[in-house]
């Protein structure tokens, strides 16, 4: 008998049938116990064997279903339960609940039953884009049934571009993750001041080592970004490293880093591609950088200046006035973290000042300009200042969709 094989319902990635299998897009009809390397010509319909099985299966429990509910809705024979407002709210809590998994069987066993062509898909499910949201989608996805999953990433770089990423994205390679390690970094230096005042002799100098502490924050963002292409092929998710673009309402195209390019047919297409820092459209904006190029400045810059109000902004003030910076923030507001609780929001502008951070409310730079000490930046107040680095913090933009077909 001739069979379709779900790859990854039965085997793992590691199997090396699993390889020999998806060499041939995993459609390729099978003769024998696919299970069994040995006997991959020469097998049994497992596809069938199981389809038969489960719908005879969901019709008996859809036959019960039935029952119990035509059960729970008949009024009881006993007229005093009949009567109690506590019975009733609980018969009608259970008729619900069991109407509710009827009818997800219902649709469960729709989308069982595949047509033929959605079943020459080559993948379920292909994402473009392996950061937060991508990852959790496909592993998910391969998890809850999805039989093929595709997932294309751009290979791996701490300062993303157009054609640097990595699996992990925005938040594991250059946000939450490596920002939080210089916040910790950072808070090491106002705690040893103050341990002074509270007995510690710290008579020897204490040298603060810039590099290390990157080298450190490198190393953790390759580990997790290890653990994550990891979470992915455990799931049974198939990554690509390339760029991904959509050209076709079912089809996907991934460009290899050697430019070879790749085309897959998807059921469902998941443009998961997040956003990219922008910068403020003054002259010598070229001059600042973003978040990307903050974690991995080599050097530890002495002045900074930083233009915004948001969480990166105070987060990023925070960390170079903690390592000894003198720091200026200017934002549009007359306080910084615009849309949080105002009251959180004056507490955390009066500590940002108790730390010796200047803040600049309503006031915006309106030019950059390179000099020979460093980079200049000018106000809307008219204001001039010479800064090491100008950091742009004003907020994130989403790539066009366009981008991708
Ligand atoms: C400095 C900073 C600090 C942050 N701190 C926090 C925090 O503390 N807490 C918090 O909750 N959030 C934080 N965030 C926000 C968080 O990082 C994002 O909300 C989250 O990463 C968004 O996930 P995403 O999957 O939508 O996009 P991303 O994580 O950006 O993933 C998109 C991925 O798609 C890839 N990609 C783009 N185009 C293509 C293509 N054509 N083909 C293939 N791949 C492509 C990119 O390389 C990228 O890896 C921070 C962000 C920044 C910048």
């Amino acid at each position: 008998m001739i069979c379709e094989v779900p790859l990854q319902s039965y085997l793992s990635f590691n199997d090396p049938l699993f390889e020999r299998l998806n060499s041939h897009g995993g459609k390729q009809p099978f003769k024998g116990d696919c299970r069994n390397i040995e006997d991959v010509d020469n097998c049994l319909c497992l596809v069938e064997i199981e389809d038969k099985q489960l719908k005879a299966l969901r019709s008996l429990l859809l036959s019960l279903l039935r029952m119990i509910t035509i059960l729970l809705m008949r009024p009881p024979l006993n007229k005093e339960m009949n009567s109690d407002p506590k019975y009733s709210t609980i018969r009608f809590k259970l008729t619900y609940s069991f109407l509710i998994m009827a009818r997800k069987m219902l649709i469960d066993g729709e989308l069982g039953n595949a047509t033929e062509e959605e079943a020459h898909y080559d993948f379920d499910l292909f994402v473009i884009g392996a950061g937060s949201g991508g990852v959790r989608a496909a592993r998910f996805s391969a998890q809850y049934g999805a039989k093929k999953v595709g997932i294309c990433e751009l290979p791996f770089h701490p300062i993303s571009s157009e054609v640097v990423g990595g699996v992990g994205g925005t938040c594991v390679i250059r946000g939450c993750v490596p920002k939080k390690i210089l916040v910790y970094g950072a808070s090491f230096g106002p705690e040893l001041e103050d341990a002074r005042n509270y007995g510690w002799e710290l008579n020897e100098k204490i040298d603060f080592n810039w590099k290390k502490l990157l080298q450190k924050k490198t190393e953790e963002i390759i580990r997790l970004n290890g653990i994550y292409k990891r979470l992915l092929s455990n799931a049974g998710v198939k990554l690509f490293e390339g760029e991904g673009k959509v050209v076709g309402p079912n089809e996907v195209e991934v460009t290899q880093l050697d430019g070879t390019k790749l085309r897959y047919s998807a059921k469902y297409i998941l443009i998961a591609t997040g956003s990219r820092a922008q910068r403020p459209d003054i002259p010598g904006q070229e001059l600042a950088i973003t978040s990307d190029e903050a974690l991995s400045l080599d050097e530890l810059p002495k002045r900074v200046v930083v233009l915004g109000g948001g969480y990166i902004a105070v987060e990023f003030a925070s960390i170079w006035r903690g390592m000894g910076a003198t720091v200026d923030l200017y934002f549009r507001k007359e306080l910084p973290l615009r849309g949080f609780d105002d009251e959180m929001r004056a507490a955390v502008a009066r500590n940002l000042e108790g730390r010796g951070i200047s803040l600049h409310p309503r006031t915006t730079l309106t030019e950059l300009v390179k000099t020979e000490d460093g980079v200049k930046a000018l106000t809307d107040h008219g204001e001039e200042l010479i800064a090491d680095v100008v950091l742009f913090a004003t907020g994130n933009s989403m790539p066009s969709l366009f981008d991708f077909f």
